[in-house]
């Protein structure tokens, strides 16, 4: 059966190009029935705090990624790894290193002045247990290497970019797997832990981004040396931005709480990353749920090329998903905004006052956060005269037409739309003016702009919380 991971590490928040590998693997796992595996990379314990991995499990439970099985935690799993490290020293196909930042540094320099590319040049590949012991005994630090032969082919089918042709002599010379630690076995490193994690949670594909394809070269010579057997491996494109760079924090918005913060929905983002990448088959629409994704997710359909990372297009399928979203539902994810904001939701404001409110304002959405904007003057006690508001109150009329309203209203007891119809409609005709000035008068009293939501349905929610006597007093005065 197919099972797969995301490994993040928890030296920042969740990023969008981590969640988008999330998403690829989770729908893979899906497509094939097998598991989705959650692993917290933490060996690099300088630069992991357990603030990031709280960030990373809210972020994918939040999208809607589910794990099958974890969160495992590396740093709980060191016992696992230092014992790989000894069986490959014991196997002789890693070794000690004991040169020093400086000798690796006048070794760079020497490269660069011959043109060439900076790699290490195996110099301690044999030492001599007394050339070992001396190097000790001056308190040299050490690493552990892993051989690599310059003649290795490395060859894999990529599930994305096909055939992969990679020489040993790509990689830089024998590859650190381990630190220097106190034990004398090292402090293992990613590329080294992550082929042991892979091995042990029997993982068969490994779905991850295009910047760990030396990585897989190398982790492939792992394997074989570990005598495990090789999983398939799919690249999937960077993330770039409008311009065709990778998308970086310079960008602005990158971690996954970000976007959340921003308004856009946990359905709509993981849609859209959905797509950065991957399309669906003709037969299928754009907009889905992870599941009907899952359904027709295939490599075959992922690109090479880099996707470019469209704010409008994200825009517009969150606007769908807000469009189509039930006011109830709605509702309940624009009250935090409010509260957020200040407003004074609860006072006054009962529920289907806020469902009302968001029917009003929903279908001119495009992010969550716009109720915020949009909502304003339905939570607090004065309206904000725009210039042209200001400009059509000093028409000529305006003032007869708003007391007209005034009068009228105080004949009703209660503000239905017919009601509020009847109103305009005998305004009208008792002034003999056209309904366009009885209605523009009304909206910039009512709203304090010339623009904004239906003005009925604004009217009533003002009704409700007895806003509009005030307002159009204000508006005359
Ligand atoms: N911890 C690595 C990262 O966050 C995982 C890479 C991998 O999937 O192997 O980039």
């Amino acid at each position: 059966t197919v099972r797969v991971r995301i490994a993040p590490s928890p030296t920042g928040n969740l990023h969008i190009g981590t969640a988008r590998t999330a998403v690829f693997n989770w729908l893979f796992a899906h497509h094939h029935g097998g598991k989705f595996i959650l692993r917290i990379e933490d060996t690099d314990l300088e630069r992991s705090r357990p603030e990031y991995t709280d960030n990373i499990l809210a972020g994918l439970r939040w999208l809607g990624l589910n794990w099958d099985e974890g969160p495992f935690f590396q740093s709980q799993r060191l016992d696992l790894y230092k014992t790989a490290v000894q069986k490959l020293l014991d196997q002789g196909l890693a070794y000690r290193c004991y040169t020093t930042s400086e000798e690796l540094e006048a070794l760079r320099e020497a490269q660069k002045a011959r043109g060439e590319a900076p790699r290490y040049d195996n110099r301690h590949r044999h030492l001599t247990p007394e050339q070992e012991a001396a190097f000790k005994a001056e308190g040299r630090n050490f690493v552990i290497r892993f051989k690599i032969d310059d003649d290795r082919e490395i060859v894999w089918n990529d599930l994305v970019r096909d055939k992969m042709v990679w020489r040993g002599s790509d990689l830089g010379g024998d590859m650190v797997i381990a630190r220097a630690s106190e034990d004398g076995i090292g402090q293992p490193l990613y590329n080294f832990v992550v082929v042991i994690d892979d091995i042990d949670m029997q993982i068969t594909h490994i779905i991850r981004g295009e910047d760990h394809i030396a990585n897989t070269a190398k982790q492939i010579l792992l394997y074989e040396a570990l005598g495990a057997k090789i999983p398939e491996f799919a690249h999937s494109p960077l993330i770039l931005n409008m311009d065709g760079r990778k998308l970086s924090k310079r960008d602005g918005v990158t971690s996954i709480s970000d976007f959340q913060k921003m308004g856009f929905t946990a359905e709509a983002l993981v849609n859209y990353m959905t797509l950065l990448g991957w399309s669906p088959p003709e037969s299928t629409q754009e907009i889905f749920t992870l599941e009907e994704a899952g359904k027709v997710f295939t490599f075959d359909r992922v690109n090479k090329a880099g996707a470019k990372f469209d704010w409008a297009k994200l825009d517009w399928l969150n606007s769908q998903y807000i469009h189509n979203m039930p006011v109830d539902q709605l509702t309940d994810l624009l009250i935090p905004y409010w509260q957020e904001a200040g407003y004074p939701v609860a006072e006054g404001r009962e529920r289907p006052w806020l469902e009302q409110l968001v029917a009003l304002i929903g279908p001119s959405m495009t992010r969550l956060v716009d109720a915020v904007e949009m909502g304003k003057l339905f939570f607090s006690d004065t309206v904000e005269l725009s210039e042209e508001g200001s400009k059509q109150l000093q028409q000529e009329g305006s003032s007869a037409v708003l007391s007209g309203i005034l009068a009228a209203l105080e004949n009703q007891s209660q503000l239905t739309e017919a009601v509020a119809q009847d109103i305009i409609k005998q305004v009208v005709k008792e002034q003999n003016v056209k309904k366009g000035l009885v209605m523009r008068s009304l909206r910039v009293a009512l709203t304090g702009d010339v623009h904004g939501p239906d003005l009925i349905q604004s009217w009533l929610l003002l009704n409700h919380l007895g806003l509009d006597k005030s307002r159009l007093n204000q508006a005359m005065s």
